[in-house]
């Protein structure tokens, strides 16, 4: 390389630094939601792809400053929509330098710094969970690639112990497989069982209760009487109201008809992680996998998920490769995750734990319950508005009396631009909805949402 292209790459990294830097400095006075819809935001970007090229540095430039308008502030403290964490400063620099280090983090024969420091940062969170140190940690994009890879090698494990070898003979002869759910399990685990050859018709679904957790009575009576390959996926986290499934009741009836039991933590399983929250995820250890993200609760920058399987030869037996020249050393990433080639997503996980420590991440859970306790007891002040779930954990939903208003509500308050919060549907109500997921928000980021949203509510 020449002594131009490397200058060509330290301009083009100052100006992405300082314009990083611009924006995370704008965040506690730029409205939450963006002001730019896509359209406006394809004119910015959209024409024929140029003739001649631009200078790097002045592309990072010109990125930056076109796609200001439409970027939303999740990073700040005041971005409650979805569940959506932040990106805790040591995760994103260490991001920064995953792009740099540009390792193929598939294989610790070709990436062995990378790979060490995944599976290091796999150890802590197992360790954080209560989880069996023997485990397999697969780094995927998120809770919906995590669910997909712990439910593809719960599937060929139940198939194997009835006798049938899935790699080999394939889905289309195979025993029937019964696969069961909670009504208001998240729309990941049905995307997950149809990319795994499971229809939506064939779910076999268990009805829950008012907060969402799924009825152990209901479970039992949907597995009397049957037999043969079986999966139950419990949940820790619904994603409206945060509540978790009853795990000490419902695992041992799953075990008892020898079901293989997935439990979707998206959030949730962070709740292991701290003493006063810990309760909730009681029994959860008995499960066989477990999905949890690393970018919401954790708040390491996209993509991060984790998928956790008890027995790592299951997940082997589901994804390890064949292919000569690839070079194998034991157990690695792509021998338990779908890809081949990837970034190397876990070692912002490792920056934000060693940044963190366990008294950190103690404390951020901690802070996360009590935001959503605060933020819901500000709600309840307002004149007319109802919190509708149990804040056991870090979820609050909110409504107004007429369905309408709330909705309109929701709508004011993006365009405000104090906060950002998102609607959902819940028990045939219109609800808006609080994650508390960001390690940014602090107790100052509760008050003034409550207060935008009190004189929203006022002057309606
Ligand atoms: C967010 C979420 C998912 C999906 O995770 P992604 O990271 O968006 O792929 C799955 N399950 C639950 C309970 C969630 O909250």
């Amino acid at each position: 390389m020449d002594q131009s292209d490397f200058d060509d790459r330290r301009r083009a990294l100052d100006a992405a630094h300082r314009r990083a830097t611009e924006f995370l400095g704008s965040l506690d006075d730029r409205p939450v939601w963006p002001r730019a819809n896509l359209d406006e935001m394809l004119d910015a970007f959209g024409g024929p792809l140029p003739d001649d090229g631009t200078d790097p540095a002045d592309v990072i430039e010109e990125i930056a400053s076109r796609a200001d308008p439409g970027l939303v502030a999740i990073p700040g403290g005041r971005f409650f929509g979805f569940v959506i964490g932040g990106t805790h400063p040591s995760a994103l620099a260490a991001d920064w330098l995953v792009s740099a280090w540009d390792q193929n983090s598939g294989s610790s024969a070709l990436a062995p710094a990378t790979v060490a420091m995944e599976r290091v940062a796999g150890q802590w969170m197992l360790e954080l969970f209560g989880l069996p140190s023997t485990a397999s940690v697969g780094f995927v994009t998120g809770g919906q690639l995590a669910n997909f890879t712990c439910l593809a090698a719960a599937r060929q494990a139940v198939l194997s112990r009835a006798g049938w070898d899935l790699a080999e003979n394939g889905l289309r002869s195979a025993p029937p497989l019964r696969f069961v759910v909670g009504a208001d399990r998240h729309g990941s685990i049905d995307r997950a069982a149809r990319f795994l050859g499971i229809g939506r018709a064939e779910l076999i679904v268990v009805d829950s209760d008012d907060q969402g957790r799924m009825r152990p009575a209901a479970l039992e009576q949907v597995l009397a009487g049957g037999a043969g390959p079986l999966i139950v996926c419990l949940q820790a986290g619904e994603v409206h109201t945060g509540a978790f499934d009853g795990f000490q009741a419902l695992i041992p009836i799953a075990r008892a008809h020898e079901a293989w039991v997935h439990v979707d933590g998206a959030f949730g399983l962070w709740a292991a992680a701290t003493p006063t929250l810990r309760s909730l995820t009681a029994g959860m250890e008995q499960a066989d996998s477990w999905a949890t993200d690393g970018h919401k609760t954790l708040n390491v920058p996209y993509d991060c998920g984790m998928a956790i399987v008890r027995d790592p030869a299951d997940s082997i037996a589901a994804f390890r490769t064949g292919g000569d020249y690839l070079m194998y050393t034991g157990l690695d990433p792509w021998d338990v995750t779908p890809e081949l080639s990837r970034r190397a997503r876990g070692v912002p996980a490792w920056a934000a734990l060693r940044s963190l420590g366990r008294s950190g991440v103690v404390q951020l859970m901690d802070r996360l319950h009590a935001n959503a306790v605060a933020m819901a007891s500000g709600l309840r002040s307002i004149p007319g508005v109802h919190v509708v779930n149990d804040v056991d954990y870090t979820q609050v939903m909110f409504r107004l009396e007429s369905d309408d208003a709330t909705r309109v509500l929701g709508r004011a308050i993006l365009d405000e631009g104090t906060a950002a919060v998102t609607g959902a549907e819940w028990r045939g109500r219109a609800t808006q909805r609080c994650s508390m997921s960001s390690w940014a928000t602090t107790t100052a980021d509760i008050d003034r949402t409550v207060a935008a949203i009190r004189a929203l509510v006022l002057n309606a």
